[in-house]
């Protein structure tokens, strides 16, 4: 079978013990049942520890919420003890994320690590393809609505990675492409009215997004505070649009394709659009108290971003339910917010 994937995941290195945000905090870490049975059957003071720290399926993390193997050096205890392969299946994947469309594999690693955080905003996108043996892992999908989509996203990638136009009509661009790709879907997508301004709007959108679930308990204060700021904050950054287009690419890369099996192809884009949106308003924001944010705020924002959104079930559906009746999330009243955003750059970038 055919595995795409953009290019710079060939370079992914976990950076371990130099991680500030290690993925072996703060989340809860299911372990599958092949690795629970390979854990029961460790032997010694090791293989005591390993069953004295799982519990419902769980390791049991520590008051701060680590992972009871993630020692001082920031490394694990188990790939140490034991080895790579000992590590259980979301571990040993995190943070590579994985679709099939029968012959066709596509992945790549996850906005919510520091290191792919890096990656994915330091280079241009680009896919690339190899033979892998053949793995069966996704329900039926209709063939021709593949097709359809495939090439509605090869128009929206090709639309943002274009540098050429101004970054606001690459936006919109995704917008209309999928607008048509959900009218061949379902009925013909209702226009809603635009909010009354951008600004009324995107304070909407900041108090949406500061009702979601916490996952960091400092990502809600630290919006909030945003909200704040925005009023007063500098326009979009030049030097942040690369990031912004890189964003949007990984976002359309990893979420378009899954309409084929939920049809919602519309909100896939405004999703992704809208993460372009929030986390420019966030990199605006952080240039307001040193009056420039740079690259490794900028990929630690996106970093947050993603961790507290897409890397959240229960987040995720609840955006995607309120994309269809939220005016302020409607395709109309995005582009005013992103015509005001960043059509100010438009003649520069
Ligand atoms: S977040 Fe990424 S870089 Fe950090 S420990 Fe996890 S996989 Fe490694």
């Amino acid at each position: 079978m055919i595995y795409r994937t953009p290019e710079y995941c060939r370079d992914f290195r976990c950076i371990a013990g130099e991680c500030r945000d290690s993925c072996c905090k703060g989340w809860e870490i299911d372990i599958d049942e092949a690795a629970a049975e390979r854990y029961r059957a460790v032997k010694g003071a090791f293989g005591e520890r390993l069953r004295n720290s799982i519990k419902d399926g769980c390791f049991v993390l520590t008051e701060d919420e680590r992972c009871p193997f993630l020692n001082k050096d920031g490394l694990c205890d188990i790939y140490t003890e034991l080895g790579k392969e000992s590590l259980c299946h979301i571990c040993s994947e995190h943070p590579r994320y994985f679709e099939w469309f029968g012959t066709v594999k596509e992945g790549g690693t996850g906005l919510c690590c520091e290191a792919s955080a890096q990656l994915i905003l330091s280079r241009p996108f680009a896919l690339c393809e190899e033979e892998v043996p053949f793995e069966e892992a996704a329900g039926e999908y209709d063939a021709e609505l593949f097709d359809m989509l495939y090439e509605a996203r090869e128009a929206m990638l090709q639309a943002v990675n274009d540098e050429d136009t101004p970054f606001a009509d690459s936006l919109c661009s995704v917008l209309d492409i999928a607008e048509k790709a959900q009218s061949f879907i379902d009925m013909p997508v209702q226009r809603e009215e635009a909010a009354a301004d951008s600004d009324r709007a995107m304070q909407e959108i900041f108090r949406c997004f500061s009702e979601l679930e916490p996952i960091d308990g400092n990502w809600i204060p630290y919006i909030n505070e945003c909200a704040g700021k925005l009023r007063g904050a500098p326009p979009a950054e030049r030097e942040h649009i690369p990031y912004l287009r890189r964003i949007a690419a990984y976002f359309l890369f990893r979420y378009v394709m899954k309409s084929v099996y939920d049809g919602n192809v519309l909100g896939y884009a405004v999703f992704s659009v809208l993460s372009v949106i929030f986390t420019g308003q966030l990199f605006r924001c952080g240039a307001v108290e040193r009056g420039k944010c740079g690259f490794a705020e900028c990929a630690d924002i996106a970093k947050n971003y993603s961790k507290e959104t897409e890397y959240c079930e229960e987040n995720m559906e609840k955006l995607l339910r309120l994309f269809e009746t939220e005016p302020f999330f409607s395709v109309s009243t995005l582009k005013c917010i992103i015509r005001d955003t960043f059509v100010e750059n438009a003649d520069d970038i």
